[in-house]
């Protein structure tokens, strides 16, 4: 049998090895306050995969710089932390199997919620909390794959909403984002705030989502 570091023998649930070895690649994990979205306010341990197949000109991750990590290291990082709750994020973590890890977490009494683009298809009963931002506004050929979740968290940039008429059937709650540019300032970054505060208030089915970390200066 084979433990996480932190947990003692005797205590800890018995473990597929092949899970345990399974490798990713880790950009950071570490623990703070989800600032966007449904969950906002909330601590998470974030996961945070390296590799995406998009490349969208605000992107604020170094997707391309990561390191490999079994799964078994990865669960020892994510239980330094007293938060039972976790947020898989990228890159695009779906472009890796998030079963081995999500089977060792979720035994460990994990609520596990992804943030992915939507492209590949998430597996039914893999997570507990899905959220989908897609990027068809600036990638009008990409299919997304996957239709359905509880969030759906749109990036704002002027667009016009019924891009988005046949996805929203299938989430339970729908966000507005305003762009936040880190080299811009205060009142130029209010000012794509107030335009997408606007388009929420002519759109009451949307809601505003503002990346209140970012603002906080905090990851
Ligand atoms: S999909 Fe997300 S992680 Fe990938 S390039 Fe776009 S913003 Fe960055």
């Amino acid at each position: 049998m084979t433990y996480a570091p932190c947990e003692r023998a005797g205590n800890a649930p018995t473990d597929d090895p092949g899970d345990l070895a399974t490798k990713y690649n880790i950009v950071e994990i570490f623990h703070s306050v989800q600032g966007e979205g449904f969950h906002n306010g909330i601590p998470h341990v974030f996961i945070r995969f390296g590799r995406c197949n998009l490349r969208c000109e605000w992107c604020d991750t170094n997707f391309d710089e990561y390191e490999s990590m079994n799964a078994l290291d990865i669960l020892g990082e994510v239980m330094k932390y007293p938060s039972k709750r976790i947020i898989f994020t990228g890159g695009e973590p779906m472009l890796n199997d998030l079963w081995p890890l999500s089977r060792l977490l979720k035994r460990r009494g994990y609520h596990l919620s992804i943030e992915s683009n939507g492209t590949v298809e998430i597996p039914e009963g893999m997570l507990d909390w899905i959220c989908i931002s897609p990027k068809d506004q600036v990638y009008p050929n990409i299919t997304i794959k996957q239709r359905t979740g509880d969030e759906l968290k749109c990036v704002y940039v002027g667009q016009p909403l019924s891009l988005y008429d046949d996805l929203v059937a299938g989430f339970r709650h729908h966000f507005l984002q305003p762009c936040y540019d880190e080299h811009a300032s205060v009142e130029e970054n209010g000012r794509a705030f107030a335009i997408t505060e606007a388009v929420v208030k002519e759109h009451t089915t949307w809601r505003l989502s503002l990346q209140t970390h970012k603002w906080m200066g905090i990851l």
